[in-house]
């Protein structure tokens, strides 16, 4: 990968106008506006941001898409397809949040995966444990298992994301020792299963902020960073996108 990808996932804030005064702030730093950036916003406001991000190297991700193919009777769903047309490079794949709150399973994952592929779109797969995983010393095998699900897919076009559920929101930060342990593991082990393929690219997110980016992102195993809260602020997020 040349360069690390930094991605602000907003997860289900904004509104049309404060995301065109959002928008129009990140344009104008020099930092943020180029490539290298990515934003994934709620699908309602995606083709929003398609518009506003016409003109700019930035790219659009979506946080979510339909398990189902490519189009056909699911009320609500959005296809993969549906994403790319409108100008997404990226998409968020098993996000803790959608794992907890509505059950996504592996199978379903896996599905989501095949689609985004499918679609021409690169997948951000998120993994993460829980506090009481890592206290019980299960991080590695844990984050193992759900890497299992990229063994028949070709490592160099999916991106993963670790995410220590921990830290997510919580303004705890996993230790620099932490990030580094799993980001080799998460390679070692997408290696292992693709016969000694290319290593996948990690980015690092829970509680990545302005004060944090720096010693993060030189960290060497850490390919960019998933920024939640701080991706709302400008003056946070262009100072991550500096770090890069
Ligand atoms: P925070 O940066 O708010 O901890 O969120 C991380 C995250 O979930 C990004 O996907």
């Amino acid at each position: 990968m040349s360069g690390k990808l930094v991605m602000g996932n907003w997860k289900m804030n904004g509104r049309l106008d404060s995301n065109r005064k959002l928008i129009k702030a990140m344009l104008e730093d020099a930092h943020i506006n180029r490539d290298g950036v990515a934003i994934a916003a709620p699908h309602a406001y995606l083709m929003q941001l398609s518009d506003l991000l016409a003109a700019s190297p930035m790219a659009i991700a979506a946080q979510d898409m339909s398990q189902f193919g490519l189009a056909g009777a699911y009320t609500g769903e959005v296809s993969a397809g549906m994403l790319h047309d409108i100008g997404c490079r990226y998409a968020l794949i098993g996000h803790s949040e959608r794992r907890q709150y509505l059950s996504e399973t592996t199978a379903v994952l896996n599905q989501k995966l095949i689609n985004a592929l499918e679609a021409g779109i690169t997948p951000v797969l998120c993994v993460g444990e829980t506090l009481q995983q890592r206290e019980a010393g299960d991080h590695l095998t844990v984050i193992r298992d759900q890497l299992d699900i990229l063994a028949q897919l070709a490592p160099t076009r999916v991106i993963v994301a670790y995410e220590p559920i921990w830290a997510i929101g919580t303004g705890k930060v996993a230790t620099l020792d932490q990030i580094r342990e799993m980001h080799t593991c998460i390679k070692q082990h997408c290696r292992q299963t693709h016969g000694g393929a290319e290593a996948v690219r990690v980015l690092y997110g829970g509680s990545v902020k302005a004060d944090n980016a720096d010693a993060t992102l030189a960290i060497d195993n850490v390919d960019g960073a998933l920024v939640g809260g701080a991706s709302l602020d400008v003056e946070s997020f262009g100072i991550i996108c500096q770090a890069c």
